[in-house]
This record gives structure tokens, sequence and C-alpha cells, in this order.
């Protein structure tokens, strides 16, 4: 909670609104323009503010479909078959700020508010860990009782508790800004990525929906991940809520503040997230800037496009429908039987009841199910935290930068996660299924050496009960 603000060392205000405006009504411009670009997206270079306009600006549906094709080869070509799991466990919900959004707002009378007591964080991390999660992100309303040291104990819990086999191996946050003392201190706990969204670019929208509380300060907010790095966390996501304003000026955010943090501190964001607007208890849905299925399908393509080297989150807002189609266009992470409830991970068989959460989920299907689909779509369902543990974070110097690391050690390694999950929790045809999914990918690595090693880790999991081993 800030006290008195103090900013990042170098922090300005880099949103231009007039200048991105300007970009987002770009009129459309010459296929071959266009298709330049695409050209520069597919050699893997981050584009420019300017050149994300220039596909922005592609009307006719041949060039959108072209533009679609090309985040899908990029996908293919850059990131493999690899989605990785996780779930959101929401730990508090009581509010100082009033997001006009947000079923979680303080002026909101009606909202059921808790926070988990440690009996019952206990309880929910036993519950998804029984499921077979091991990488989980926190999120927090922004509040003096959630202080990063209580983040930080609430971290340290998670990771103290072993549920079977089971063992949550990575944890994630997405809560308030901090100072950059606190994000030390929070640091300090081994989370992986701190989360913070935008919300939305433009300054007046910003204004008009965040009215009052800590979140109504435009610039503590965009300078918030700027601190982090300066607060030793620099594996950060950044994210923008579609539906606030206009779709194609958030992208144009977004990507300036990629690379903003990238010309700052020399590593980009490690993920973008992109949640559409749902309906929420208490809120009014407001429908001028409703971002369709047909936009929002190209503005994750796009930014696919424009941010090669981050990684993609879509999360269970979204329909099963939406997610199945978006995953071939880029998306590296999703989350999987998602309860948004505060405890709703020890309550068994229940709606959601929409009093008690942020938003209303589209995909409420369990994890087992989304692994089975992903298996039998030949997606390799993947929990791995390996490259945190090791220390081998600023993913984009291993994944992509190092030649030959996603063969090497990103792929052995969710086989080997996959192999957990098929052992411990799958059901007898995701298991079935699962296995000849690990049996083709095993035939397509190059690297003999490499297949020996990971047919003999995997051996020694299914017959010495071995696990947690990673490259
Ligand atoms: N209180 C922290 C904050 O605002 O940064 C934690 C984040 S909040 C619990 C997680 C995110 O959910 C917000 O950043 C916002 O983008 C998103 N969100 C809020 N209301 C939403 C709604 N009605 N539909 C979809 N996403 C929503
Ligand atoms: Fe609070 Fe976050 Fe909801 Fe805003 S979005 S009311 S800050 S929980």
């Amino acid at each position: 909670m800030p006290g008195e603000r103090v900013y990042s060392s170098k922090c300005t205000d880099f949103i231009n609104d007039e200048a991105i405006e300007k970009l987002a009504s770009m009129p459309p411009q010459p296929a071959s323009r266009v298709r330049e670009i695409i050209a520069k997206s597919l050699n893997k270079e981050a584009l420019k503010p300017e050149e994300t306009a220039i596909l922005l600006s592609a009307e006719s549906p041949e060039l959108v479909e072209e533009i679609f094709e090309a985040a899908r080869e990029l996908k293919r070509k850059v990131y493999g078959n690899r989605i990785v799991l996780f779930a959101p466990l929401y730990v508090g919900n009581f509010c100082v700020n009033d997001c006009s959004y947000c079923a979680f707002r303080r002026s909101l009378r009606t909202t059921v508010r808790k926070t988990l007591s440690d009996n019952e964080l206990e309880s929910e991390v036993r519950n998804l860990e029984t499921l077979g999660h091991k990488r989980l992100i926190l999120v927090f309303g922004e509040h003096p009782d959630y202080s990063p040291e209580f983040i930080a104990s609430t971290v340290k819990q998670v990771y103290s508790i072993k549920e079977g086999k089971g063992s949550i191996r990575r944890v994630n946050i997405n809560a308030a800004p901090q100072t950059i003392e606190g994000y030390k201190t929070i640091k300090g706990s081994g989370i992986g990525t701190y989360q913070i969204f935008q919300e939305t670019y433009h300054h007046e929208t910003y204004k008009k929906v965040h009215p009052a509380g800590h979140k109504s300060e435009y610039l503590w907010r965009l300078d918030g991940l700027s601190r982090a790095y300066e607060g030793g966390c620099d594996d950060v996501g950044i994210g923008a809520l579609f539906g606030l304003y206009n779709w194609k000026f958030e992208v144009l955010g977004l990507v300036t503040h990629a690379i903003h943090l990238q010309n700052l501190y020399g590593v980009g964001p490690h993920t973008i997230s992109f949640p559409r607007l749902q309906p929420a208890h208490g809120v009014e849905q407001d429908r001028t800037h409703f971002v369709s299925d047909y936009d929002f399908k190209r503005l994750v393509a796009i930014l696919r496009l424009s941010v090669p080297y981050t990684g993609m989150i879509l999360t269970a807002r979204e329909s099963a429908e939406i997610r199945r189609e978006l995953m071939s266009f880029g998306v590296s992470q999703i989350d999987a039987g998602t309860k948004l409830e505060i405890g709703g991970y020890s309550e068994k068989n229940k709606d959601q009841e929409l009093k008690r959460e942020q938003f209303k989920i589209g995909d409420s299907r369990s994890l087992e199910e989304i692994l089975n689909e992903l298996v039998k779509n030949d997606y390799i369902p993947s929990f791995c935290t390996s490259c945190y543990r090791l220390g081998r974070t600023g993913q984009q110097f291993m994944e992509f930068a190092i030649p030959g690391f996603i063969e090497r050690f990103c792929t052995p390694n969710a086989l080997l996660t996959l192999e957990e999950y098929l052992l411990d929790y799958a059901g007898a045809d995701t298991l079935k299924e699962g296995e000849a999914l690990i049996e083709r990918e095993m035939a397509k690595i190059p690297d003999e050496n490499m297949r020996a090693k990971l047919k003999e880790r995997l051996e020694k999991m299914k017959k010495e009960s071995a696990r947690d081993l990673y490259f």
C-alpha cells in the first residue's frame, strides 16, 4: 500500500494519448505494407507501435486471414505445441478501490467479503494439489490487510503445503502495485511473475472507471512494474482489460509498455494478458467498446506478431470454443479448473455464485477435462517450473535466444511434468492418450542422447516413483 509515493528512478508517463490515437485510427494501408510487417514478425523481430498500427489497420477479410495464419505459423515455429497450465487462487476480496467494472469495488455493499484464514488457505492448496496443479497465481484486492508482508507470508505458506505427491512449485501474483521496498519483501518469498494490468492505457477512460482509491492515480499504476524491476522482480506481466476503450488503442498501449520495459530494464515482460470484460455482480454493462469475437481474434493474433518473445495468457473468462481456437494463435498459458469464489476449491460441485466472485467465467471445465482435450489435440500440457527454479530467468534469453533450447529443455521438461500428471492424477482415457502423445513427441526429439536421458527419467518415474525430475 503506498504511503509516501516514491516512483521508480526513471519514472515517466510514456503513454502519449494523442500519438496513440492517431496510430489507432490509421486508415487501411496497402496490402504490400501489411505483408512486409508480417514478414518482419515471422522473422521473430519485435514490432514498433507504428508497425503494429499497420497490422491493426488491415480490415479486408483476406488480409485479416493472412494475419491469423501468420500468428499460427509463428506459434508453430517459435513455441511449438506446449501449453502451460495454472490455476488462480483468490486470497481476499476486500478492496479500497472503486473500479466500475469489478464486483469487489468498495462501494458495492452486497458483495460477500472474505479473506482466507491460514486453515482455509491450506485447504484450498491441498484441494488444488489433489487435482494435479503445480502452478498458481494468487489474487488479492487492494487493501491495507494485504500488505507486502501478508502477501509474502501467504506465498511461503503455499509453498510449504504438500498433499500426497503434490506440491505447488511456482506462485505468481496478481495484486496491487507496490513500493520498491514492498516488491523486495514479496520477491523474498520466492514468487514467479508479478502481474499488474493497466486496465486501460487511455488516460481519460482510466480516470472515469477508477474514480476513487489508490488505483485512481494512472501514473502510480503505469510505473508499478518499473518499481517491480527496481525491487528485484525481473519477471513481470502486463495486461489490459479489453472493453473499456477502443481495442486498437489498448493493443498499442501494451506494445508501448513492453518496449518501455525492454528498453529500460533490458528484459521485456514475461507475459501479456488480454482479459475481455465479463458480466459481474453489481456491474452495469456498458457496451460502447465491447470487443466482438472477431476483433478479439484479431487483437490476439496482432499481439502475438508484435511481441514474439512474450508469453500470452488466455483465461477462463473466455468460452471453451474461443480458447480452443485461439490456442493456435500463440497462446502459451491457460488456467484450468478455475474457481473464483474465495474458498471455492474447498467446496464440491457448486455453481458460480456471483456475489462472491469478481466476474462470470466462460470455461468452467475441470483440469482433467481440459488436459484430456489438449492431449487429444496434440498439445503438450506442461506444468514445468524448471527455468524459474534453476534461476534461468529473463526467459527470452533462454527459450528463444539460445538455439535449440526448446528441444533440449522445454519439450522434455513438459513431457516429464505430463508423465507426473498421468501417473498421479489422470483418468484412464487421459492416461492412454497422454502416454501415446509422449511416445509421439519422444520420436520427434532430434538429439538421440537427449531422447535416451528423457526415457531414463520417465522409467524412473514409473518404476521407482521418482517425481519432480527436470532438466
Ligand atoms: N486488485 C488487484 C488489481 O486490481 O490490480 C488485483 C487484480 S483483480 C482481482 C484481477 C484483474 O481482473 C483486474 O486487473 C481486472 O483486469 C480484471 N477484472 C476485474 N473485473 C473484471 C470483469 N468484470 N471482467 C473481466 N475481468 C475483470
Ligand atoms: Fe479492487 Fe482490483 Fe477489483 Fe479494482 S479490479 S475493485 S482494485 S479488486
